[in-house]
């Protein structure tokens, strides 16, 4: 069966954080305007929940109320938690489905907008154009394909993030809604290393995340989230009884390496690599990175994607090493980074917003000789 080719300006495959971010800077776009533009997805549930934690210091691009925000950070220092201020930044609690609703309200209102409940099989940058082949045969052509889906084999990466985000409800006040505890090694600091994270909605609500960092090719086996978040919850907040609201669980591949730019074929989200290689942070940096590509598209007609900085694959080698061969070393490394210095500017570095003189300062304080091991460099 032969299908008719069907044109658009913007294919954009893969309609979850990344595509629809793009979508929606799209057609915030004046010079795109009488832009035709292609969504193509196939999850079913447009309105997925997923717990999103995030951070940012300037005016977010989108009309988003968090359901948390928190300007106090506790950081695990060794034997008791440090309570940092945040003087820039706010560290807030969202959902996935809260997002999407706030771009969707953009793209709902632009009438060149289609979007498509199919498979992309495959895309490929041809002189000018992109093609994009559905899994039915079907065949679409646009002068730029952006894409975030995923390829049949999901995504290769040497480290995963693996967790479980439970909401917990106590029966009696137990947590500071003013302070998020945003990195507690206290019941999981030996083998096998977690850590978690605690983002108390109320006194007696509170979304708890578990998280374990293990080699991308041997996924943690027999490692019971729930029976890890029950031992932290009564031997760190001393609660033994609490009902769960919700639970979540996923996988983050980390240190995911952009492929090569394809001309028209531009890879974004998580594909891209724009996923933090160290922490598995990527909603503010989609947002970034979308933004830009939508706004050099407009401007000069050639859509720029920003590149990783060689400094900061520089920064994260050792750390994902550390965390590949010896756990334990990276727990002692994450508390005294953690604590080293200002709260927002250990934010910005993650996010790779620092200028070299700003790194210098912040890892004057922290304990770089343990990053200079020759064993996490080869
Ligand atoms: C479990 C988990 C928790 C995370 N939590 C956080 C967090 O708290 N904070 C944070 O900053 N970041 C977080 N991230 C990282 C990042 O922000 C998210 O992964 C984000 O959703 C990535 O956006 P994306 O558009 O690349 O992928 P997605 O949002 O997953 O969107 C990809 C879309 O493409 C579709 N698709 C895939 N393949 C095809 C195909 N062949 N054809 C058609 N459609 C296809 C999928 O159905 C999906 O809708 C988390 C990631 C994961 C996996």
């Amino acid at each position: 069966m032969t299908h008719q080719t069907q044109e658009y300006d913007v294919v954009i495959a893969g309609g979850g954080l990344a595509g629809r971010s793009l979508a929606c800077f799209l057609s915030r776009e004046p010079a795109l305007t009488g832009a035709r533009i292609l969504i193509v997805d196939d999850a079913g549930d447009p309105y997925p929940h997923r717990s999103l934690i995030y951070w940012h210091d300037d005016a977010l691009p989108l009309p988003l109320t968090p359901e948390a925000a928190f300007t106090s950070l506790a950081v695990d220092a060794g034997a008791a938690p440090r309570v940092l201020p945040l003087r820039r930044h706010r560290l807030c609690l969202t959902s996935s489905r809260a997002v999407f609703r706030c771009l969707d309200d953009v793209i709902d209102g632009n009438p060149r907008i289609t979007r498509l409940d199919a498979r992309v099989a495959r895309v490929r940058a041809r002189a000018g154009s992109a093609e994009v082949v559905l899994s039915d045969g079907r065949r679409l052509t646009a002068s730029h394909c952006f894409d975030s889906s995923l390829p049949p084999t999901g995504i290769t990466a040497p480290l995963l993030m693996s967790g479980e985000v439970r909401r917990v409800r106590t029966a009696h006040d137990a947590f500071d809604p003013s302070t998020a505890t945003f990195i507690d090694f206290r019941s999981g600091a030996r083998h096998p290393v977690h850590f978690h994270c605690v983002l108390p909605i109320s006194a007696r609500e509170a979304v708890v995340e578990v998280t374990r960092i293990v080699p991308g090719t041997a996924p943690d086996a027999g490692f019971s989230f729930d029976r890890a978040t029950s031992a932290y919850l009564r031997t760190v907040w001393g609660v033994s009884r609490y009902s769960s609201v919700s639970v979540e669980r996923g996988s983050i591949p980390l240190g995911v390496r952009p492929g090569p730019a394809r001309g028209r074929h531009v890879r974004i989200g998580s594909p891209s690599g724009v996923v933090k290689a160290t922490t598995g942070y990527g909603f503010t940096r989609i947002l970034r990175q979308t933004r830009h590509i939508a706004s050099t598209l407009a401007s000069t007609g050639s859509p720029e994607t920003p590149r990783p900085s060689p400094r900061f694959r520089w920064y994260d080698r050792p750390v994902l090493r550390m965390w590949e061969r010896d756990p334990e070393l990276a727990v002692e490394f994450m508390r005294a980074a953690f604590t080293a210095g200002d709260a927002d500017l250990v934010l910005d570095f993650l996010d790779e917003r620092t200028t070299f003189a700003q790194e210098r300062g912040l890892l004057g304080s922290m304990p770089v000789r343990m990053l200079l091991q020759p064993r996490l460099w080869t």
